[in-house]
């Protein structure tokens, strides 16, 4: 094949917001290698960026890639990613135009070869490099860390992304100040596992840190705005990192997204997970003590192997006290190869779904609550697109039109409308 000039190339992400900045890396990998980026239809490569948290996640992937095997130009497809790092076979077979590079950062470098481009041009690779997001979003994400140690019986997560590993101190510092450098406001921090994130004694503060530690560190020599934490497991939110939350007067965003998954100890325990019920409420009530406009968001799966109407309840309970402001509610999917796969008494699809939309229509309740209990205060909202903006809490706000995207503006919240906030600006 006789080398393009500039090889077209369709990026397509699919799954969690760690996968969106990846796919941002990737995309910024390819340009610097002389790529354009395109859409699909007129691509000589697709890259694929897949997902497998999920029976479902599984089977939009395979649809994805099949979909873009068989496109009319018969491009390339690369699949990289979790799918592909479990199930290559599986991926390999919806086309003979698919190929498998698990790795993502030896995804660009892949997409020259196949395009008979020059393989030997400067591709940077090492996934945990970070770079800044070629979109231009208003709220980048930074990977922080990768992989996980925990083994929760119901995860495939851990297997497709290796063991925990955090990016050093310096890193970060970098890509917060290039992303406040392109005009971003807020920066959000991201990982598989971010309570893991760990420096060893050879990171440039000659010390190692954690996520408090990190976070101090971004604070104290950046100009960033505000950064946001996203998810946490329950034992990894330390009274430390609390602290550096309340004290950094509003530049840590008071949003906390603490994976509680079952609201009943004897699921947790099957689940594999390390804390219980007392021990999530006691970290909730630390870090309300210390912010009181604290917005609080789970991911909960209902219907895990064994989990009787009881043990739901149980769990509703539970989530009802805590109070959220933000539930991610999942039907619990059975992921081969992980231990509560082979339980025997995994719980019918109709009792599932039965439990999802109550627990949904219950998330829904609590967020209303939670939004017109900061009715009459204001606070700064992140402009996102023309009339919407985020709230520290991560709620929706409607706003004026005229307000510039991408900046903030002093709002106070009147009232609330289809599932947002209406924020008049006082200052912006
Ligand atoms: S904490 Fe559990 S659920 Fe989360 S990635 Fe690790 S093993 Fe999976």
């Amino acid at each position: 094949m006789t080398a393009p000039s500039s090889a077209r190339v369709a990026l397509v992400n699919l799954g969690c917001r760690l996968n969106r900045v990846e796919s941002d890396i990737v995309a910024n990998a390819l340009i610097s290698a002389g790529c354009e980026l395109v859409d699909k239809s007129e691509a000589d490569a697709i890259v694929i960026n897949t997902c497998a948290v999920t029976g479902e996640a599984q089977t939009k992937t395979r649809k994805a890639v099949r979909g873009a095997a068989r496109l009319s130009q018969s491009p390339f497809v690369v699949a990289t990613g979790c799918a592909a790092s479990l199930f290559a076979s599986e991926l390999r077979e919806l086309g003979p135009n698919v190929v498998v590079e698990a790795r993502k950062d030896l995804v660009a470098k892949r997409v020259l070869e196949l395009m008979g481009a020059d393989a030997g041009r400067q591709v940077r690779t090492g996934i945990l490099a970070l770079s800044p997001t070629p979109t231009g979003r208003t709220r980048p994400g930074i990977k922080i860390q990768d992989g996980c140690d925990n083994r929760c019986t119901y995860c495939i997560v851990w297997k497709a992304r290796g063991p925990s590993r955090s990016v050093s101190s310096g890193e970060v510092v970098r890509a917060v100040e290039e992303a406040y450098g392109r005009g971003a406001h807020e920066v959000v921090l991201t990982g598989v596992n971010l309570g893991n994130y760990r420096t060893s004694e050879k990171d440039e503060l000659g010390i190692g840190v954690g996520l408090d530690g990190l976070l101090s560190h971004i604070l104290g020599t950046t100009s960033i705005d505000r950064v946001r934490i996203s998810s946490l497991e329950p034992p990894d939110v330390s009274c430390g990192l609390l602290d550096v939350m309340a004290s950094s007067g509003g530049r840590v965003a008071p949003f906390l997204h603490i994976c509680l998954q079952s609201g009943c100890d004897a699921t947790l325990k099957r689940m594999g997970r390390v804390y219980d019920t007392s021990l999530y409420a006691r970290v909730v009530e630390q870090a309300r003590a210390r912010m009181p406009r604290l917005a609080l968001g789970c991911d909960l799966i209902v219907g895990f192997p064994g989990e009787t109407e009881e043990e739901f309840e149980q769990s509703y309970s539970f989530c009802e006290q805590m109070e959220f402001a933000r539930m991610h509610v999942f039907r619990y999917s059975r992921r081969p190869g992980t231990p509560a796969a082979q339980y025997e008494d995994q719980v019918p699809p109709v009792t599932m779904a039965r439990r999802s939309e109550a627990m949904r229509a219950l998330a829904k309740r609590m967020r209303l609550r939670c939004m017109q209990g900061l009715l009459g205060t204001s606070e700064d909202v992140l402009v996102q697109s023309a009339g919407r903006a985020v709230s520290e809490g991560l709620f929706d706000v409607l706003v004026d039109e005229s307000l510039p995207v991408g900046e903030f503006a002093h709002v106070r919240f009147e009232t609330v409308e289809e599932g947002a906030l209406v924020g008049k600006c006082i200052k912006s």
